[in-house]
Parts: C-alpha cells; structure tokens; sequence
C-alpha cells in the first residue's frame, strides 16, 4: 500500500523516477513536477521522463528545463538509461502503461523495481500492486498534495513545487468548476497559494498565451457542429484540410470539445480531430450519469473519466460521423 512507500521514502535516499502520460498536460506535469521538487526537498535522486514534450505554456512550469527531466521523444538512450537506474517508479496521471506511447511502454512493463501508481482515471491497471488511485478526484495533482500531507511533508513545499500542483489543479477542474471540486479541492489549493503559488499567474501563462492558429482552429471547430440524437449530443470535427488553413499546432484543440456542452439540451459533445495519418482522435464530454469512459472504451478502444474520455478511429471522418450519429443515437434515446 501506498503508506508503505511513504515509511519506505523516510528510512533511507531512494533512486526515484517519474513517469506520466503521452501529450502531458497541465495535471500529468503539475503532478510529476511537483512530486519531484518534493521528493527532492526531502533527501531524494529524483528523474522524471515524459515520453513528449508539452505544449509551450507548460514548458515553462517551475523546473521543466532542469537536468532531472528528460524528454524521452528527444533522448530515448538518455530515458532507458534513467530506467535501468531508478529503484522505486512512480507513475502519474494515467491507469495503464498503453498511455506512455510505444518507446516507454515496455520500458514501464519490464520496470524490475517498485512500481506505485498515483491517479485519477478509471480502471488502474493491476500492473501497479502499490496504488493510489481514486477516480473522485478532480486532479492527479490533488492526490499529490494528499500524499505530502500523509507524509507530514509540508515543510519541504517550495513555490516551484506548489506552483505546479496548483497548475494540475487549476487544469483538470477547469478552473475549480467541475463537478470534482471539493471543499478540500478549495482547502489544498488554499495551502498552496500559502506556500506562494500565484493563481493569477497560473492561469495567464496557461490560458493567455495561445498563438493565432488556436483561435482559428476553434472559428473551425465551433463552425462546424452540429447536433444529433433529438439534440442531446453535439459533434464538432476538424478535417485536415480545416487544421491546415488554420496553422493548426499540437494543443490547439485543446477544450474545444467542452463548448459543445454550452449548448442547452446537449448531454454528451464529441471532437473529432483527423491527424496526419489519417487517424482521427476523438474527444468525449458528457454532463451528469452520462459515461463517455464507457462508451469510449466499447465502441472506440479509448477511455478516460466518466465525463471525459478519448478514443481513435481508424474510419474516414464522414463515415465516423455516420457511425457515431447512429451509436449515440441508440445509447441517447
Ligand atoms: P482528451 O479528450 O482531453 O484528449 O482526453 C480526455 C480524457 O480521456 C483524459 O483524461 C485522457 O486521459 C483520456 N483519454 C484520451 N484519449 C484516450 C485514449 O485513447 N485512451 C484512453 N484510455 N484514455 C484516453
Ligand atoms: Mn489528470
């Protein structure tokens, strides 16, 4: 259990590495982040590798340049060797090893020391014996500052560690208005704006600093919904031909698909965004009961939450239209 890992952290310097998810957004590098000024502050050799590297916004997250973080995309030999190293992994903001993309997955999967997950998501994958996993929390990050206080740790909270704890917090609640925020949710976020993170600041380096291209990705995206199943679901999709007359880069999307919640009446909004490859992502946001992870899990081998979810579709974006208009259809009515 996860206790056992905190008393094993205090008897003695660990070779410690952490790991998050492909595309890591404010969460996945808030916590990895975080946890990593923490343990470091406590005694620890800490190493963090993320698969990719994030949008620019969070590359500028207190301690993203420093020499303990490698992005594995950029330096693999660099990254494997960071995992024949460490002794103790912790995993963040994501249930199963599939989520680091293919150049970490096995890495993680023949890990040979101590794995322990610390997430949100649904079905933790039972790889991860020491597990923290609680789907009612709103943040990865949250659950960190959980842990430090499990730890009695407070007094090793720095700015640069609060700073990205609350960035995680401030990014998986939208801003403390989901359903997933807490009086404890208020009260965390409370101690780390104590501890001297700037909400403010926060939030303009996150949500005030987007390039033209998004804007006009969303002009696209907004353009282009509809609605179906007798108005309780929205579809918005972005073609490639769209993403290239908007300058599209990575990130551009991103919280595109919650706007078709805005609309009265709508239960579930689906994104659909073609890439390259001709693969299309696709992004799930639904309000109340209504289970996206669900649906995403069956129909588009995704997952995620229950009111936010992804899955890929290997069909052509006219015909995907046609089978989710169909699929959503049925589950609506
Ligand atoms: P987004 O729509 O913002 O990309 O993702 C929403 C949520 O679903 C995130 O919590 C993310 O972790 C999860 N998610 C997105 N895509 C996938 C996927 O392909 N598989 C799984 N298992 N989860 C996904
Ligand atoms: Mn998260």
């Amino acid at each position: 259990m996860i206790h056992d890992v905190l008393q094993a952290l205090r008897q003695r310097t660990h070779q410690i590495l952490i790991t998050t998810h492909w595309n890591p957004d404010g969460d996945a590098i808030g916590s990895a982040l975080g946890w990593a000024h923490y343990l470091r502050a406590s005694g620890h050799q800490v190493r963090v590798v993320l698969p990719n590297a994030p949008s620019k916004p969070i590359q500028s997250s207190p301690g993203y340049s420093s020499a303990f973080v490698t992005v594995a995309e950029e330096r693999p030999d660099e990254a494997a060797e960071v995992f024949r190293r460490a002794e103790l992994h912790f995993a963040l903001d994501y249930n199963t090893p599939s989520r680091v993309g293919s150049a970490l997955e096995p890495m993680v999967r023949e890990f040979a020391g101590r794995q322990v997950l610390v997430d949100h998501h649904q079905q933790p994958d039972g790889l991860f014996v020491d597990a923290y996993s609680n789907t009612a929390k709103g943040s990865t990050s949250e659950m960190i500052a959980d842990l430090i206080t499990a730890d009695d740790g407070w007094g090793n909270v720095d700015v640069a560690c609060a700073e990205n704890l609350l960035m995680g917090m401030i990014t998986d609640t939208g801003s403390f208005r989901f359903p997933s925020t807490t009086a404890h949710t208020m009260a965390t976020a409370a101690r780390l704006i104590e501890v001297g993170a700037q909400p403010h600041a926060i939030h303009t380096r996150l949500f005030d600093a987007n390039p033209l291209s998004r804007l006009h990705t969303f002009g696209h995206g907004l353009q282009s919904a509809e609605l179906l199943a007798g108005g309780r679901a929205a579809i918005l999709s972005l073609g490639s031909s769209d993403l290239e007359s908007a300058g599209y880069v990575a990130g551009d999307s991103e919280g595109l698909v919650n706007w078709g919640l805005s609309v009265d009446g709508v239960e579930v909004s689906v994104l659909l965004r073609e890439d390259a490859a001709g693969l299309v992502k696709m992004s799930f946001r639904s309000t109340g009961d209504r289970d996206v992870n669900e649906f995403a899990r069956t129909h588009y081998s995704g997952g995620g939450h229950r009111n936010a979810a992804g899955g890929a579709s290997s069909l052509g974006l006219a015909q995907l239209k046609e089978e989710l208009t169909q699929k959503l259809s049925e589950w609506l009515a």
